[in-house]
């Protein structure tokens, strides 16, 4: 008799995970509206969860958990579905305050939207109908207890963890997501957003400038440690003999934060003021936004973990691969292979390309093994020189990856490939910008300090340079002595043909972020003196409120 009631337990464990995974299989899988997929530990934790909910007796605590995954599992798919993102905490009291016009809007797209809704319609039907089928199942008294404990989970790991803990996975399941979402949304619900009274952005839109603009994101790359700003070290010979070039410059950088993740947000955005989170959430100046408006075709590749991508405008990339999609050849190769997925993209008319890079990260030897001819020995003196002799090395592998890099975008994007001789003097087409930036700088020991994500003005120091067409392009550039993420942002801005005007910009001072955008973060000041630039006492976002 016993075996009949585990048939129905299994029958009601199949009928729930089908119901909660019916939106990434359809949507996801077949019809592509969304970019979900099912990572294998979330599938095995929906089939343990719904084996765990139907032992439950109690009618009330099932009644509240499926309701719960119905309500925000429909709160979630449609939101992907409508921004092509997944919610975020932030987002979900609004859904509440907003019901009639989000009703409206839902309603003026019911041509695209109706496969989300049928979707929906089976899930929830499945969900409703499980318990009712499958009465006679194996039940026990507690088991209620063992559900809300496990529902806890998620929230008090929110609670601990801090807001990092809802960062949105675009590519991973629409119950992982809605799962992080709620619970940061549950633990911060008293949680308000300040209000700078910052003025929108403006956005005027032109012819573009060029065809292609690859752009790609170093990882803790410092100027001062390397050779083509000055460093004692012959560590970037590459780069060195780009340097003579009219179409090339490069400047000292200032990073706009001082973590990856919070530099993408912040770069991508052409964030600026402290606090200013609308801009992020309404995408505005959203370089991918930008580009996809003026027709460009746009790309992520990013040797790190897609997480780091969150409040990127995501939602605007056509194609995005990241650390998981290559993970085997990321091993096998390093970040060359990088390269060999952006020499199988298929490119668009006008394309926006954006490699995001994993080496020179701490433990900086990691690349060594990849190409050890490149790196010296080290002496073994202290840990500072010990750390600077290894980042030296990881910035050697770097000038030899941005080589390969450079002959990859001329291989796959010009049209003459007679045009560049053996000593490998890149004549881009016509059509190609390259430029280059780091996310953050590192610290290696100065004042004792070493690592990153420190509000540290070693943290901000990152190169920039760009090799464009032709000299004019990079004109308004050329004699910056420093060029701070926000100005390459907006300057990115102008090659798609898009004009950013801030308001709220201060005509001398700029800001680095801190690590968290989401939270009172601490943020530096700086302006340029002399060329030099000098940065003010730190301050914090709570304080700005005055200013
Ligand atoms: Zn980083």
């Amino acid at each position: 008799m016993d075996c009949l009631f585990v048939v129905l337990n299994l029958l009601f464990l199949s009928l729930i995970s089908l119901g909660i995974l019916l939106p990434d299989l359809l949507l996801g899988y077949i019809t592509k509206m969304l970019t979900c997929r099912i990572p294998l530990t979330t599938f095995l934790g929906v089939i343990g969860f719904s084996g765990a909910l139907s032992f439950v007796r109690n009618r009330w605590v099932l009644k509240v958990v499926l309701g719960l995954i119905i309500i925000t599992q429909i709160i979630q798919v449609n939101h992907w579905a409508y921004f092509g993102a997944p919610i975020h905490s932030q987002d979900i009291s609004k859904v509440f305050f907003e019901l009639d016009e989000i009703f409206q809007t839902g309603i003026s797209l019911s041509h695209s939207l109706w496969p989300v809704w049928l979707t929906l319609v089976v899930s929830t039907s499945l969900i409703i109908v499980a318990p009712l089928y499958t009465k006679d199942r194996l039940k026990y008294s507690y088991t209620g207890i063992l559900i809300f404990l496990i529902l806890a989970i998620t929230p008090v790991l929110s609670y601990i963890k801090g807001p990092s803990f809802f960062y949105t996975k675009p590519t991973y399941s629409t119950i992982y997501n809605t799962v992080r979402a709620f619970s940061d949304w549950l633990v911060r619900l008293d949680h308000k957003d300040k209000d700078f009274a910052y003025k929108p952005y403006t956005i005027t839109y032109g012819h573009s400038k060029v065809k292609n603009i690859v752009l790609i994101v170093g990882e803790s790359l410092s100027s001062r440690y390397m050779h083509l700003y000055g460093y004692k070290e012959n560590n970037t010979p590459f780069l060195d003999s780009l340097k003579s070039m009219p179409n090339f410059i490069f400047a000292k950088g200032i990073s706009s934060s001082v973590s990856t993740r919070a530099c993408l947000q912040t770069f991508f955005n052409s964030f600026h003021n402290p606090g200013f989170l609308d801009l992020i959430r309404k995408k505005e100046a959203n370089l991918f936004r930008l580009a996809k408006h003026q027709g460009y075709k746009t790309f992520v590749l990013s040797g790190q973990n897609e997480k780091l991508f969150h409040d990127t405008g995501t939602e605007f990339v056509d194609i995005f691969a990241s650390e998981k999609d290559m993970r085997d050849a990321l091993n096998e190769k390093g970040d060359e292979a990088l390269l060999d997925k952006l020499s199988m993209l298929e490119l668009g008319e006008k394309n926006f390309i954006v490699i995001h890079l994993r080496h020179v990260h701490s433990p900086f030897n990691a690349y060594e093994k990849y190409r050890p001819e490149l790196a010296k020995s080290i002496d073994h003196k202290n840990r500072t020189s010990q750390s600077q002799q290894e980042y030296s090395n990881a910035i050697a592998y770097h000038d030899y990856w941005v080589k390969q890099c450079i002959l990859t975008i001329i291989k796959k994007m010009i049209i003459d490939e007679t045009i560049y001789d053996d000593r490998i003097k890149p004549h881009i087409q016509d059509d190609t910008v390259i430029l280059f930036t780091s996310d953050h700088g590192q610290l290696l020991g100065e004042r004792g300090l070493f690592g990153h994500n420190q509000m540290q003005p070693e943290v901000a120091d990152v190169p920039i340079w760009i090799l464009a067409p032709k000299p004019a392009l990079i004109s308004s550039l050329k004699n910056q002595p420093i060029i701070s993420h926000y100005d390459l942002a907006k300057y990115i801005a102008t090659l798609f043909g898009a004009t950013i005007t801030n308001p709220n910009e201060n005509s001398h001072l700029q800001y680095v972020h801190g690590s968290e955008l989401y939270a009172n973060y601490e943020f530096m000041p700086w302006k340029i003196e002399k060329g030099q630039a000098i940065f003010l006492e730190n301050q914090w976002v709570d304080e700005k409120k005055s200013a």
